[in-house]
């Protein structure tokens, strides 16, 4: 459409040069060339171009609109793409991947087994921590988060599972595993943001299982992951944890990391796991990290 404008610009442009250099000798004093009609520029075009990219609009100033630098001017008023993990859509053909968006809106506190066999229980599902400065709830962040990272993931031809798409649910970390284990997934996701009493406390951390199905798999995922997410995002690493605390790794019986994105409870990391282009960051670290422990 743009392309079209532009093509009527430069038609209309050449027709109002000619039809001046015919009329120039009757012309008393001759019309420059440099300030053509302001009806030579359809205003949609004008309006359309502020609204699309207001760093790169070009203001119609009358060297702007000389014929001779309209190509220059041609690529700057070109649509932006916006920035994608990898352009192969084929990189994740044949790869299943399970995401579990932590928490969720309300927790259930009814006990449920914390390992197989275990006799020790512990709640079925929280609702997690919140931003101290923005108020967001976790289980809003790791659905949001959760949610473009399965896209992500899909436009890369992967097939992805989800524990859950909206935040009113009841479903136990139990169940959670136990649904996993079921799809057979190569590699679970349970995406968190982590809280801590120590304002200052920031950084990315994976929890895996200590012992048990899969613990050196576990590991192996983690430190494909890990350097994968520091890097993309520049943020610090709080490490890799073997734990065999947590309800949601111990019941799995397929390759599963919980994934601690940053710290609600420390201001910037706050801020910035509530920004659509950190998320983004965030995502594509995860992204290649998967990747890399696919060897794809
Ligand atoms: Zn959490």
């Amino acid at each position: 459409m743009k392309r079209l404008f532009f093509l009527l610009f430069v038609l209309t442009l050449t027709i109002a040069c000619a039809a001046l250099a015919e009329s120039a000798p009757q012309m008393a004093p001759p019309r420059p060339l440099e300030t053509p009609s302001p009806t030579a520029v359809p205003e949609e075009t004008a309006t359309a171009e502020i609204t699309a990219t207001p760093e790169t609009t070009v203001t119609a100033t009358p060297e702007a609109t000389a014929p001779q630098d309209i190509f220059s001017l041609l690529p700057a008023q070109m649509p932006t793409v916006p920035p994608q993990p990898t352009r192969d859509p084929g990189r994740l053909t044949g790869v299943k991947i399970g995401i579990d968006p932590g928490h969720q809106a309300h927790g259930n506190s009814a006990q449920e087994a914390v390992a197989p066999g275990s006799s020790e229980t512990k709640a079925k599902v929280s609702s997690g921590t919140y931003g101290r400065f923005t108020g967001v709830p976790e289980y809003e962040v790791n659905l949001d988060i959760s949610l473009q990272l399965r896209d992500a993931l899909e436009a890369l031809g992967c097939e992805v599972y989800m524990t859950r798409e909206t935040n009113d649910v009841d479903i136990s970390n139990q169940e959670r595993a136990i649904m996993m284990n079921e799809l057979g997934v190569d590699l679970v996701l349970r995406i968190h943001c982590n809280g801590s009493t120590n304002k200052s406390a920031q950084g990315i951390g994976l929890y895996i299982r200590k012992t048990g199905t899969n613990a050196d798999e576990c590991m192996r995922a983690a430190e494909a992951l890990l350097p994968a997410m520091v890097e993309a995002t520049g943020a610090e690493s709080d490490g890799i944890f073997r734990r065999d605390t947590y309800t949601g790794l111990n019941w799995s019986e397929v390759p599963s990391i919980l994934v601690e994105m940053g710290f609600m409870t420390n201001e910037e990391e706050d801020y910035k796991l509530n920004d659509p282009a950190y998320q983004q960051l965030l995502v594509q670290g995860m992204v290649e990290g998967i990747c890399a422990y696919m060897g794809r």
